[in-house]
């Protein structure tokens, strides 16, 4: 039998890869008019980056880690053994907690420094259950400035990432910019608090799980889809009333700022994030008709802490992802389909096999002149080359017969207006298009 894919994972054929390609550059293209500069990280880490970083009580990091073990220490653990630490490896979750981990080990943020503007896009990897919009290995896009905690610093990432949307064609009455504030250390523990107390008032209406929750991380209840769980959190305390002074003053300036630039959003209390390391400014943009349950196509926020968390010292940060997938289903849902593009704008056909010789020499000509060619690796008669070239969406096809080759020319056509010249043979590269 064949050989599949397992759930969860995509192959993108060529249409789709180079679309991801350009959206790449696209976003490079915008984010480096904010000062963003490229970053690869390795898409595995040591398991305990993202035990640390992300919080050990979240979903991604208690259910839905791929945690690669090498088949020697795998070996040593089923024999019983214990394998060090730096042995257990996670295949990235997410970009976040890697991109810090190398801002602090390669001190990219000195004390006074400013900030580090690093942008990155990869494959990410979750072991959620699939479904559409939801998958094992996705593709994310993210930025992180680390070193500057000014609201402003939110503001322009909401702005450049809501301009990024919008250049992808996404139209903006189709989505909605979510933003809440998430307090910070020193306001958030009494939050937490009256949360816990609120859900512990309301325990027989939440379910095991939410009751659970209230325990070790409240705030996670916000995220229960439970059609029960979720009316008795529609009521539960707000942040905006727990914030501190400092916490209030940042997310009115950040509001501001994306006002000001011309962007709706819509403040949500109950908008908390899948994971533990954000403190004040989160937010999340959402398709509203992607005809999906997986609507989120991009969210992030602030993180001070987690810089220290992961052994920096301390740093704040800010920053965001995207996942490609749900960007192409809202562009679907928006009329956008993706066309196989021509792949080759010169075919070289011969009208006989002994003639195969010059045609390579002649596609070889055009390459080094920087025009896509192709010709015949087949066995296929001149009329089924014609057909190749079609399929291949070919501008030209010059066919190569013995008779013009003998006077040293070779026959154009051109696909499009339908006409046919003769062009010299020896110079055809340069004289062709
Ligand atoms: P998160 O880190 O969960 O906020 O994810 C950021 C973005 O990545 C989301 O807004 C989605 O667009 C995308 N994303 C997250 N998880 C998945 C997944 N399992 N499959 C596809 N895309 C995802």
């Amino acid at each position: 039998m064949a050989i599949t894919l397992p759930a969860g994972f995509e192959d993108m054929l060529p249409a789709e890869a180079r679309f991801y390609h350009d959206f790449v550059e696209t976003a490079q293209r915008i984010f480096a008019t904010y000062g963003y500069q490229p970053i690869i990280t390795p898409q595995v880490e040591v398991t305990e980056l993202f035990v640390r970083g992300i919080g050990e009580a979240t979903d991604v990091v208690s259910k839905e880690m791929f945690t690669a073990i090498s088949g020697e220490n795998l070996g040593t653990l089923l024999g019983g053994g214990r394998i060090k630490s730096k042995s257990r490896l996670t295949l990235r979750p997410e970009g976040t907690a890697g991109v810090v981990r190398a801002v602090v080990e390669h001190d990219l943020v000195p004390q006074g420094a400013a900030p580090a503007k690093l942008m990155y896009a990869g494959p990410m990897f979750r072991a959620e259950r699939p479904q559409k919009g939801r998958l094992r290995q996705f593709n994310q896009i993210g930025i992180e400035c680390l070193g500057a905690e000014a609201p402003s610093v939110d503001a322009e990432g909401i702005i450049m990432l809501m301009r990024f949307f919008a250049e992808l064609g996404i139209p903006s009455e189709s989505m909605v910019l979510l933003v809440n504030s998430m307090g910070c250390e020193k306001c958030r523990p009494a939050y937490r608090d009256a949360v816990r107390a609120y859900m512990d008032d309301h325990a027989d209406g939440l379910c095991d799980q939410c009751n659970e929750r209230a325990q070790i991380n409240p705030l996670r209840a916000f995220d229960c889809k439970n059609p029960s769980c979720e009316k008795i959190m529609d009521a539960a305390p707000k942040i905006t009333d727990y914030l501190c002074d400092e916490c209030r003053e940042h997310y009115t300036a950040v509001l501001a700022y994306v006002s000001a630039a011309g962007i709706a959003y819509v403040e949500d209390p109950k908008l908390v994030r899948g994971l533990d390391y954000y403190t004040r400014t989160v937010f999340e943009v959402q398709a509203l008709d992607s005809n999906s349950a997986q609507n989120a196509i991009g969210g992030g926020g602030r993180y001070d802490k987690l810089a220290q968390e992961v052994g920096g010292r301390d740093t704040p940060g800010f920053g965001f992802a995207l996942g490609f997938e749900r960007c192409r289903i809202a562009l679907e849902a928006a009329g956008r389909s993706i066309a196989d593009a021509p792949s080759c704008t010169v075919f070289v056909a011969t009208v006989d096999d002994s003639l195969k010789t010059q045609a390579f020499d002649l596609v070889q000509r055009l390459r080094d002149a920087g025009i896509p060619a192709d010709t015949n690796h087949q066995d296929r008669s001149l009329k089924s080359q014609l057909k190749l070239a079609n399929r291949l969406q070919a501008r030209y096809v010059a066919v190569l017969g013995p008779d013009e080759l003998a006077e040293g020319m070779v026959t154009v056509r051109d696909m499009v207006e339908h006409t046919e010249r003769a062009v010299p043979f020896a110079e055809a590269q340069r004289v062709l298009i």
